[in-house]
Protein backbone atom coordinates (compact mmCIF):
# COMPACT_ATOMS: atom_id res chain seq x y z
CA UNK A 1 0.00 0.00 0.00
CA UNK A 2 1.65 3.29 -0.89
CA UNK A 3 1.00 6.52 0.94
CA UNK A 4 0.42 9.77 -1.53
CA UNK A 5 2.48 13.04 -0.68
CA UNK A 6 0.16 15.31 -2.10
CA UNK A 7 0.22 19.27 -2.27
CA UNK A 8 -3.33 20.79 -3.00
CA UNK A 9 -3.31 23.91 -4.99
CA UNK A 10 -6.97 25.80 -4.18
CA UNK A 11 -7.41 24.20 -0.43
CA UNK A 12 -9.49 26.66 0.71
CA UNK A 13 -12.47 26.38 -2.11
CA UNK A 14 -14.57 23.62 -2.51
CA UNK A 15 -12.74 20.97 -4.23
CA UNK A 16 -9.97 21.83 -1.53
CA UNK A 17 -12.32 21.27 1.40
CA UNK A 18 -13.40 17.68 0.57
CA UNK A 19 -9.39 16.59 -0.66
CA UNK A 20 -8.76 17.91 3.19
CA UNK A 21 -11.90 15.43 4.20
CA UNK A 22 -10.11 12.50 2.15
CA UNK A 23 -6.60 12.91 3.63
CA UNK A 24 -8.72 13.01 7.08
CA UNK A 25 -10.40 9.85 5.72
CA UNK A 26 -7.70 7.85 4.72
CA UNK A 27 -4.68 9.14 6.77
CA UNK A 28 -3.07 5.81 6.17
CA UNK A 29 -3.30 6.13 1.78
CA UNK A 30 -3.17 10.03 2.00
CA UNK A 31 -0.37 12.26 3.34
CA UNK A 32 -1.39 16.91 2.86
CA UNK A 33 2.47 17.84 2.16
CA UNK A 34 1.56 21.42 0.52
CA UNK A 35 -1.65 23.58 0.35
CA UNK A 36 -2.35 27.25 -1.11
CA UNK A 37 -4.98 29.89 -0.94
CA UNK A 38 -5.55 32.83 -2.99
CA UNK A 39 -6.36 35.47 -0.66
CA UNK A 40 -7.88 33.78 2.30
CA UNK A 41 -5.74 33.61 4.54
CA UNK A 42 -7.45 32.84 7.71
CA UNK A 43 -9.17 29.80 6.02
CA UNK A 44 -5.65 28.75 4.95
CA UNK A 45 -3.72 28.84 8.46
CA UNK A 46 -6.56 26.69 10.00
CA UNK A 47 -6.20 24.18 7.56
CA UNK A 48 -2.59 24.32 7.97
CA UNK A 49 -3.50 23.48 11.52
CA UNK A 50 -5.18 20.45 10.52
CA UNK A 51 -2.14 19.26 8.72
CA UNK A 52 0.87 21.01 10.90
CA UNK A 53 3.51 19.38 8.33
CA UNK A 54 2.14 21.03 4.85
CA UNK A 55 3.66 24.49 3.19
CA UNK A 56 1.51 26.62 2.88
CA UNK A 57 1.23 29.94 0.38
CA UNK A 58 -0.47 32.42 -0.91
CA UNK A 59 -1.09 33.19 -4.39
CA UNK A 60 -2.65 36.48 -4.70
CA UNK A 61 -0.09 39.23 -5.28
CA UNK A 62 2.80 39.79 -7.94
CA UNK A 63 5.10 36.47 -7.25
CA UNK A 64 1.95 34.31 -6.68
CA UNK A 65 1.93 31.87 -9.59
CA UNK A 66 5.96 31.23 -8.45
CA UNK A 67 4.93 30.39 -5.37
CA UNK A 68 2.70 27.93 -6.51
CA UNK A 69 5.19 26.44 -8.67
CA UNK A 70 7.47 26.47 -5.35
CA UNK A 71 4.28 23.98 -3.74
CA UNK A 72 3.87 22.18 -7.23
CA UNK A 73 7.72 21.17 -7.45
CA UNK A 74 8.59 20.49 -4.03
CA UNK A 75 10.43 17.41 -3.86
CA UNK A 76 8.24 15.70 -0.64
CA UNK A 77 5.35 16.04 -3.00
CA UNK A 78 4.95 13.16 -5.66
CA UNK A 79 1.34 14.03 -6.47
CA UNK A 80 -0.32 17.64 -6.96
CA UNK A 81 -3.83 18.39 -7.22
CA UNK A 82 -4.80 21.33 -9.36
CA UNK A 83 -8.08 22.53 -7.76
CA UNK A 84 -7.79 26.65 -8.47
CA UNK A 85 -10.93 27.92 -10.34
CA UNK A 86 -10.07 29.11 -13.65
CA UNK A 87 -6.74 28.84 -15.98
CA UNK A 88 -4.67 29.76 -12.71
CA UNK A 89 -3.46 26.28 -12.07
CA UNK A 90 -2.14 25.88 -16.01
CA UNK A 91 1.38 27.17 -15.09
CA UNK A 92 2.06 25.20 -11.76
CA UNK A 93 0.25 22.04 -13.66
CA UNK A 94 2.83 21.87 -16.23
CA UNK A 95 6.02 22.73 -13.68
CA UNK A 96 4.36 20.09 -11.53
CA UNK A 97 4.54 17.33 -14.82
CA UNK A 98 7.98 18.60 -15.78
CA UNK A 99 9.13 18.11 -12.25
CA UNK A 100 7.97 14.68 -12.78
CA UNK A 101 4.74 14.18 -10.41
CA UNK A 102 1.44 12.84 -11.05
CA UNK A 103 -1.31 15.60 -11.33
CA UNK A 104 -4.54 15.24 -10.41
CA UNK A 105 -6.93 17.93 -12.18
CA UNK A 106 -9.95 19.26 -10.77
CA UNK A 107 -9.62 22.81 -13.27
CA UNK A 108 -11.41 21.94 -16.35
CA UNK A 109 -10.48 25.22 -17.69
CA UNK A 110 -6.87 23.91 -17.98
CA UNK A 111 -7.41 21.01 -19.80
CA UNK A 112 -9.90 22.82 -22.11
CA UNK A 113 -7.45 26.01 -22.67
CA UNK A 114 -4.40 23.83 -22.91
CA UNK A 115 -4.84 20.21 -23.39
CA UNK A 116 -2.88 19.08 -25.78
CA UNK A 117 0.24 20.54 -24.25
CA UNK A 118 -1.08 19.43 -20.83
CA UNK A 119 -0.86 15.64 -21.81
CA UNK A 120 1.55 15.92 -24.25
CA UNK A 121 3.98 17.12 -21.49
CA UNK A 122 3.03 14.27 -19.21
CA UNK A 123 3.15 11.53 -21.82
CA UNK A 124 6.86 12.41 -22.67
CA UNK A 125 7.43 12.67 -18.48
CA UNK A 126 5.51 9.59 -18.30
CA UNK A 127 3.52 11.13 -15.22
CA UNK A 128 -0.49 10.32 -14.83
CA UNK A 129 -2.88 13.34 -15.44
CA UNK A 130 -5.55 11.99 -12.96
CA UNK A 131 -9.27 13.13 -13.66
CA UNK A 132 -10.85 14.72 -10.28
CA UNK A 133 -14.69 16.34 -12.38
CA UNK A 134 -16.79 13.56 -11.12
CA UNK A 135 -18.01 12.38 -14.74
CA UNK A 136 -14.40 11.88 -16.07
CA UNK A 137 -13.30 10.14 -12.64
CA UNK A 138 -16.10 7.79 -13.48
CA UNK A 139 -15.16 7.21 -16.86
CA UNK A 140 -11.66 6.89 -15.85
CA UNK A 141 -13.06 4.30 -13.49
CA UNK A 142 -15.24 2.26 -16.21
CA UNK A 143 -12.03 2.21 -18.47
CA UNK A 144 -10.17 1.12 -15.44
CA UNK A 145 -7.34 3.31 -16.05
CA UNK A 146 -6.06 1.90 -19.12
CA UNK A 147 -7.33 3.97 -22.07
CA UNK A 148 -6.02 7.46 -20.40
CA UNK A 149 -3.00 8.26 -22.54
CA UNK A 150 -1.46 10.38 -19.91
CA UNK A 151 0.22 6.98 -18.47
CA UNK A 152 2.33 7.07 -21.16
CA UNK A 153 2.05 3.91 -21.86
CA UNK A 154 -1.20 1.83 -21.22
CA UNK A 155 -1.76 -1.36 -19.66
CA UNK A 156 -4.03 -2.25 -23.08
CA UNK A 157 -0.82 -1.20 -25.15
CA UNK A 158 0.90 -4.06 -23.10
CA UNK A 159 -1.79 -6.53 -23.71
CA UNK A 160 -2.12 -6.01 -27.59
CA UNK A 161 2.20 -6.27 -27.61
CA UNK A 162 1.92 -9.49 -25.11
CA UNK A 163 -0.80 -10.89 -27.47
CA UNK A 164 0.89 -10.07 -30.90
CA UNK A 165 3.70 -12.44 -29.36
CA UNK A 166 1.24 -15.06 -28.67
CA UNK A 167 -0.11 -16.99 -31.45
CA UNK A 168 -3.77 -17.03 -32.25
CA UNK A 169 -4.57 -14.71 -29.81
CA UNK A 170 -7.47 -12.96 -30.31
CA UNK A 171 -5.50 -9.69 -29.72
CA UNK A 172 -3.42 -10.17 -32.54
CA UNK A 173 -4.01 -7.26 -34.58
CA UNK A 174 -2.68 -4.07 -33.33
CA UNK A 175 -5.20 -1.77 -32.01
CA UNK A 176 -5.46 1.67 -30.81
CA UNK A 177 -5.72 2.57 -27.56
CA UNK A 178 -9.98 3.14 -27.29
CA UNK A 179 -10.94 1.02 -29.94
CA UNK A 180 -12.92 -0.89 -28.49
CA UNK A 181 -14.72 2.32 -26.86
CA UNK A 182 -18.18 3.27 -28.82
CA UNK A 183 -18.60 6.85 -26.89
CA UNK A 184 -18.35 8.44 -23.86
CA UNK A 185 -21.64 9.81 -21.99
CA UNK A 186 -21.29 12.52 -19.65
CA UNK A 187 -24.46 12.91 -17.31
CA UNK A 188 -25.15 16.37 -16.94
CA UNK A 189 -28.20 17.48 -13.89
CA UNK A 190 -29.46 19.63 -15.83
CA UNK A 191 -29.18 22.71 -13.55
CA UNK A 192 -31.15 25.09 -11.42
CA UNK A 193 -33.30 25.67 -15.00
CA UNK A 194 -33.68 22.47 -16.59
CA UNK A 195 -37.48 23.01 -16.81
CA UNK A 196 -37.44 27.05 -16.84
CA UNK A 197 -39.36 28.25 -20.34
CA UNK A 198 -36.50 29.79 -23.03
CA UNK A 199 -38.59 33.36 -22.77
CA UNK A 200 -37.85 33.44 -19.27
CA UNK A 201 -34.01 32.59 -18.88
CA UNK A 202 -33.27 36.51 -19.24
CA UNK A 203 -34.34 37.45 -16.22
CA UNK A 204 -32.50 34.81 -13.75
CA UNK A 205 -30.64 36.51 -11.10
CA UNK A 206 -27.18 35.31 -9.75
CA UNK A 207 -29.33 34.02 -6.47
CA UNK A 208 -31.35 31.48 -8.61
CA UNK A 209 -27.85 30.39 -10.34
CA UNK A 210 -26.12 30.20 -7.61
CA UNK A 211 -28.88 27.58 -6.40
CA UNK A 212 -27.53 23.91 -7.84
CA UNK A 213 -30.28 21.18 -7.33
CA UNK A 214 -27.60 18.56 -6.51
CA UNK A 215 -24.17 19.62 -6.15
CA UNK A 216 -22.74 22.08 -3.30
CA UNK A 217 -19.05 23.67 -5.35
CA UNK A 218 -17.64 27.07 -5.59
CA UNK A 219 -19.46 29.84 -7.37
CA UNK A 220 -17.84 30.28 -11.11
CA UNK A 221 -18.68 26.10 -11.47
CA UNK A 222 -22.27 26.49 -10.05
CA UNK A 223 -22.89 29.38 -12.87
CA UNK A 224 -21.14 26.90 -15.30
CA UNK A 225 -23.67 24.56 -14.39
CA UNK A 226 -26.74 26.87 -14.81
CA UNK A 227 -25.62 27.70 -18.53
CA UNK A 228 -24.38 24.28 -18.90
CA UNK A 229 -21.18 25.54 -19.87
CA UNK A 230 -19.73 23.31 -17.31
CA UNK A 231 -20.95 20.60 -19.30
CA UNK A 232 -19.56 22.19 -22.60
CA UNK A 233 -16.13 22.63 -21.18
CA UNK A 234 -16.36 18.65 -19.45
CA UNK A 235 -16.87 17.50 -23.46
CA UNK A 236 -13.58 19.39 -24.55
CA UNK A 237 -11.77 17.81 -21.12
CA UNK A 238 -12.78 14.09 -21.83
CA UNK A 239 -11.27 14.62 -25.84
CA UNK A 240 -8.26 15.68 -24.13
CA UNK A 241 -7.87 13.09 -20.98
CA UNK A 242 -9.23 10.00 -22.66
CA UNK A 243 -7.62 10.81 -26.81
CA UNK A 244 -11.01 10.35 -27.87
CA UNK A 245 -12.64 12.81 -30.92
CA UNK A 246 -15.37 15.00 -29.95
CA UNK A 247 -18.07 13.03 -31.95
CA UNK A 248 -17.55 10.34 -29.23
CA UNK A 249 -18.82 12.47 -27.03
CA UNK A 250 -22.26 12.87 -26.14
CA UNK A 251 -24.52 14.17 -22.96
CA UNK A 252 -27.18 13.00 -21.90
CA UNK A 253 -29.42 15.27 -18.48
CA UNK A 254 -29.71 12.80 -15.19
CA UNK A 255 -31.46 15.24 -12.91
CA UNK A 256 -30.42 12.47 -9.67
CA UNK A 257 -26.91 13.10 -10.83
CA UNK A 258 -25.98 9.61 -9.21
CA UNK A 259 -25.07 8.26 -12.73
CA UNK A 260 -21.82 10.27 -13.01
CA UNK A 261 -21.03 9.29 -16.53
CA UNK A 262 -20.99 5.93 -18.84
CA UNK A 263 -18.68 4.42 -21.46
CA UNK A 264 -20.63 2.79 -24.53
CA UNK A 265 -18.36 -0.08 -25.54
CA UNK A 266 -18.37 -1.24 -29.45
CA UNK A 267 -20.50 -4.39 -28.41
CA UNK A 268 -23.39 -2.17 -26.86
CA UNK A 269 -22.44 -2.93 -23.34
CA UNK A 270 -22.25 0.06 -21.10
CA UNK A 271 -20.46 0.36 -17.70
CA UNK A 272 -21.71 3.38 -15.49
CA UNK A 273 -20.17 4.63 -12.33
CA UNK A 274 -22.27 5.25 -9.48
CA UNK A 275 -22.61 6.89 -5.80
CA UNK A 276 -23.99 9.82 -3.71
CA UNK A 277 -23.13 13.26 -4.39
CA UNK A 278 -19.81 13.83 -2.81
CA UNK A 279 -17.15 14.71 -4.40
CA UNK A 280 -14.69 12.65 -1.85
CA UNK A 281 -15.58 9.59 -4.46
CA UNK A 282 -13.43 10.94 -7.18
CA UNK A 283 -10.74 12.64 -5.13
CA UNK A 284 -10.02 9.27 -3.04
CA UNK A 285 -10.23 7.39 -6.11
CA UNK A 286 -7.76 9.70 -7.65
CA UNK A 287 -5.08 9.66 -4.68
CA UNK A 288 -5.50 5.63 -4.18
CA UNK A 289 -5.69 4.83 -8.07
CA UNK A 290 -5.17 1.97 -8.95
CA UNK A 291 -5.99 0.64 -5.68
CA UNK A 292 -9.38 1.11 -3.38
CA UNK A 293 -10.15 1.51 -0.13
CA UNK A 294 -12.57 1.44 2.41
CA UNK A 295 -13.78 5.08 3.73
CA UNK A 296 -16.54 6.68 5.81
CA UNK A 297 -18.29 7.94 2.53
CA UNK A 298 -22.34 7.11 2.59
CA UNK A 299 -23.16 4.19 0.20
CA UNK A 300 -25.90 4.68 -2.18
CA UNK A 301 -29.55 2.98 -1.05
CA UNK A 302 -31.22 1.90 -3.78
CA UNK A 303 -35.07 1.36 -2.61
CA UNK A 304 -34.61 5.21 -1.46
CA UNK A 305 -33.40 6.68 -4.40
CA UNK A 306 -36.72 4.35 -6.30
CA UNK A 307 -36.20 5.52 -9.67
CA UNK A 308 -32.89 7.47 -11.96
CA UNK A 309 -34.15 9.57 -15.13
CA UNK A 310 -32.76 10.21 -18.76
CA UNK A 311 -33.70 12.49 -21.00
CA UNK A 312 -31.77 14.46 -23.68
CA UNK A 313 -30.61 18.36 -23.26
CA UNK A 314 -32.05 21.17 -24.59
CA UNK A 315 -29.61 22.41 -26.83
CA UNK A 316 -31.87 25.19 -29.08
CA UNK A 317 -32.37 26.85 -25.55
CA UNK A 318 -29.04 26.04 -23.99
CA UNK A 319 -26.74 26.48 -26.64
CA UNK A 320 -23.33 26.07 -24.57
CA UNK A 321 -23.03 22.35 -25.40
CA UNK A 322 -23.20 23.25 -29.20
CA UNK A 323 -20.33 26.22 -28.54
CA UNK A 324 -18.22 23.76 -26.99
CA UNK A 325 -18.49 21.05 -29.62
CA UNK A 326 -17.70 23.70 -32.16
CA UNK A 327 -14.91 24.69 -29.80
CA UNK A 328 -13.62 20.93 -29.32
CA UNK A 329 -14.03 20.08 -33.36
CA UNK A 330 -12.15 23.43 -34.17
CA UNK A 331 -9.16 22.83 -32.10
CA UNK A 332 -6.33 25.24 -32.06
CA UNK A 333 -7.31 28.46 -29.54
CA UNK A 334 -10.93 28.24 -30.16
CA UNK A 335 -11.19 26.23 -27.00
CA UNK A 336 -9.12 28.56 -24.77
CA UNK A 337 -11.42 31.33 -26.58
CA UNK A 338 -14.77 30.19 -25.32
CA UNK A 339 -13.26 29.21 -22.04
CA UNK A 340 -11.59 32.50 -21.26
CA UNK A 341 -15.00 35.06 -22.27
CA UNK A 342 -17.01 32.49 -20.47
CA UNK A 343 -14.83 33.40 -17.36
CA UNK A 344 -15.41 36.99 -18.19
CA UNK A 345 -19.47 36.98 -18.93
CA UNK A 346 -19.25 34.37 -15.38
CA UNK A 347 -17.56 37.09 -13.36
CA UNK A 348 -19.75 39.79 -14.66
CA UNK A 349 -22.89 38.21 -14.24
CA UNK A 350 -21.95 37.26 -10.43
CA UNK A 351 -21.35 41.40 -10.29
CA UNK A 352 -25.01 41.62 -11.56
CA UNK A 353 -23.31 43.79 -15.05
CA UNK A 354 -25.37 41.61 -17.80
CA UNK A 355 -28.02 39.30 -17.52
CA UNK A 356 -28.06 35.46 -17.56
CA UNK A 357 -28.46 34.67 -21.29
CA UNK A 358 -25.46 37.64 -21.92
CA UNK A 359 -23.44 34.89 -20.89
CA UNK A 360 -23.56 32.87 -24.03
CA UNK A 361 -24.62 35.65 -26.09
CA UNK A 362 -20.95 36.74 -25.15
CA UNK A 363 -18.82 33.63 -25.67
CA UNK A 364 -20.50 32.95 -29.26
CA UNK A 365 -19.81 36.91 -30.22
CA UNK A 366 -16.07 36.52 -29.51
CA UNK A 367 -15.98 32.77 -30.67
CA UNK A 368 -17.19 34.45 -33.88
CA UNK A 369 -14.83 37.01 -34.06
CA UNK A 370 -11.88 34.93 -33.75
CA UNK A 371 -9.90 33.04 -36.06
CA UNK A 372 -8.25 30.00 -34.58
CA UNK A 373 -4.59 28.73 -35.38
CA UNK A 374 -4.38 24.98 -35.76
CA UNK A 375 -1.89 23.25 -34.02
CA UNK A 376 -1.19 26.59 -31.69
CA UNK A 377 1.31 26.69 -29.18
CA UNK A 378 1.41 27.51 -25.39
CA UNK A 379 2.41 30.91 -26.37
CA UNK A 380 -0.30 31.02 -28.99
CA UNK A 381 -2.78 29.85 -26.97
CA UNK A 382 -2.07 32.53 -23.72
CA UNK A 383 -2.18 35.03 -26.57
CA UNK A 384 -5.66 33.99 -27.63
CA UNK A 385 -6.65 33.63 -23.58
CA UNK A 386 -5.55 37.26 -23.38
CA UNK A 387 -7.46 38.41 -26.44
CA UNK A 388 -10.69 36.82 -25.31
CA UNK A 389 -10.83 38.28 -22.12
CA UNK A 390 -10.24 42.03 -23.72
CA UNK A 391 -12.68 41.05 -26.66
CA UNK A 392 -15.48 40.20 -23.89
CA UNK A 393 -14.38 43.00 -21.36
CA UNK A 394 -14.77 45.51 -24.49
CA UNK A 395 -18.88 43.75 -25.40
CA UNK A 396 -19.57 43.66 -21.76
CA UNK A 397 -18.77 46.66 -19.89
P1 LIG B 1 -13.76 27.52 -5.28
O1 LIG B 1 -14.11 28.86 -5.80
O2 LIG B 1 -14.56 26.95 -4.18
O3 LIG B 1 -12.22 27.50 -4.81
C1 LIG B 1 -11.21 27.99 -5.61
C2 LIG B 1 -9.85 27.82 -4.96
O4 LIG B 1 -8.86 28.39 -5.81
C3 LIG B 1 -9.70 28.53 -3.62
O5 LIG B 1 -8.76 27.85 -2.84
C4 LIG B 1 -9.16 29.90 -4.03
O6 LIG B 1 -8.42 30.55 -2.99
C5 LIG B 1 -8.22 29.51 -5.16
N1 LIG B 1 -8.08 30.55 -6.19
C6 LIG B 1 -9.03 31.38 -6.68
N2 LIG B 1 -8.52 32.17 -7.66
C7 LIG B 1 -7.21 31.82 -7.79
C8 LIG B 1 -6.15 32.27 -8.63
N3 LIG B 1 -6.32 33.23 -9.54
N4 LIG B 1 -4.94 31.69 -8.47
C9 LIG B 1 -4.74 30.71 -7.56
N5 LIG B 1 -5.71 30.25 -6.74
C10 LIG B 1 -6.94 30.78 -6.87
O7 LIG B 1 -13.76 26.55 -6.56
P2 LIG B 1 -14.11 25.00 -6.63
O8 LIG B 1 -13.37 24.26 -5.57
O9 LIG B 1 -15.57 24.82 -6.76
O10 LIG B 1 -13.51 24.63 -8.07
C11 LIG B 1 -12.12 24.51 -8.30
C12 LIG B 1 -11.93 23.87 -9.66
O11 LIG B 1 -12.44 22.55 -9.61
C13 LIG B 1 -12.68 24.57 -10.79
O12 LIG B 1 -11.91 24.53 -11.95
C14 LIG B 1 -13.93 23.74 -10.96
O13 LIG B 1 -14.41 23.77 -12.29
C15 LIG B 1 -13.40 22.36 -10.63
N6 LIG B 1 -14.42 21.43 -10.14
C16 LIG B 1 -15.11 21.70 -9.00
C17 LIG B 1 -16.09 20.84 -8.53
C18 LIG B 1 -16.78 21.09 -7.23
O14 LIG B 1 -17.53 20.24 -6.77
N7 LIG B 1 -16.58 22.22 -6.59
C19 LIG B 1 -16.44 19.62 -9.27
C20 LIG B 1 -15.63 19.41 -10.45
C21 LIG B 1 -14.68 20.28 -10.85
P3 LIG B 1 -9.19 31.57 -1.95
O15 LIG B 1 -10.07 30.72 -1.10
O16 LIG B 1 -8.10 32.21 -1.18
O17 LIG B 1 -9.96 32.52 -2.82
MG1 LIG C 1 -18.18 17.63 -13.40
Amino acid sequence: MRKRRVVILGATGSIGESARKVARDIPERMEIVGMSAHSNEEKLRAAGQEFPGARLAISSGPDGVDRLVELATMPEADLVLIAIVGTGGLRPALAAIEAGKDIAVASKEILVMAGEAVMGAAKRKGVKVLPVDSEHNAIFQCLDGRSQIGDGRSEMEDRVKEASRTPNSELRTSRSLSSDVRRLILTASGGPFRKWPVASLAGVTPDQALKHPTWNMGAKITIDSATLFNKGLEMIEARWLFDVEMARVEVIVHPQSIVHSMVEFIDSSVLAQLSTTDMCFPIQYAVTWPERVPNTLKSLDFAKLAKLEFEAPRLDDFPALNLARWAGETGGTLPAVLNAANEVAVAAFLRKHCGFTAIWQTVEQVMRQHRSIAGADLDAILAADAWARSRATELLF
